[in-house]
């Protein structure tokens, strides 16, 4: 499977914003993002300066999201065909794909430090959606399904910890919990007004329809 290499921290100094990639290095000091706020490269701070085109906007929101989300281009222009043949708002529809890939719920519900930890542990095998085991990280959960770390899985004590680590984090209302249990119900789709305010699924759109 493809994945992107690139230095994490390199994408949130592209991208203008903190995308939490990386676990607990996010929210320290050492932060690349909190210490230098600054596009990469030579040239970086004159491009910072510089104002965007209407299509370079659209294109960063697009390549934010895909970034946060840890999705290849092919995969995310899939999901966005997908998402505009559904009924309802196309950027919504978008959101609602993205959050139930099961590395997501994964990570949501505090399995994992960051996306990619999580997208590990899923291909790893160690978690079990319905009693049946998954490990394709873009499995699409569905609502009402139950998703728990295998009985049998060698990692069950290393996900337990990780869990407590996790457990300070905001707690999602469209996922239910239960730390003791190793396992967690996807409730529902959640509303848009839940999902990160910065993320901008009108321009994706634009991009997507010029
Ligand atoms: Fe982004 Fe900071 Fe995390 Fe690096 S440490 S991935 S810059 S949020």
């Amino acid at each position: 499977m493809a994945r992107y290499n690139d230095a994490s921290c390199r994408l949130c100094r592209r991208e203008g914003d903190a995308l939490f990639l990386k676990g607990t290095r996010c929210y320290s000091d050492k932060c690349a993002f909190k210490r230098r706020a600054q596009i990469p490269g030579q040239h970086g701070k004159d491009r910072m300066m510089r104002k965007q085109t209407g299509y370079e906007v659209q294109l960063r929101a697009k390549q934010k999201v895909r970034r946060i989300y840890g999705i290849l281009e092919r995969q995310f222009e899939n999901y966005y065909n997908t998402a505009s043949a559904m009924p309802g708002n196309t950027g919504t529809n978008l959101l609602h794909l993205l959050e139930s890939r099961l590395d997501n719920v994964v990570y949501r519900m505090g399995f994992g430090l960051s996306r990619s930890q999580a997208r590990m542990w899923v291909t790893q095998g160690h978690f079990a959606v319905n009693g049946q085991k998954v490990d394709i990280p873009s499995y699409r959960v569905q609502p009402g399904d139950t998703i728990e770390v295998r009985e049998n899985s060698k990692l069950r004590k290393q996900l337990k910890e990780l869990m407590e680590k996790t457990s300070g984090r905001e707690q999602h209302t469209w996922l239910e919990v239960d730390r003791d249990a190793m396992k967690g119900k996807f409730l529902a789709l959640p509303d848009r007004s839940l999902l990160d305010q910065k993320i901008q699924e009108s321009l994706i759109v634009e991009y997507y329809s010029r």
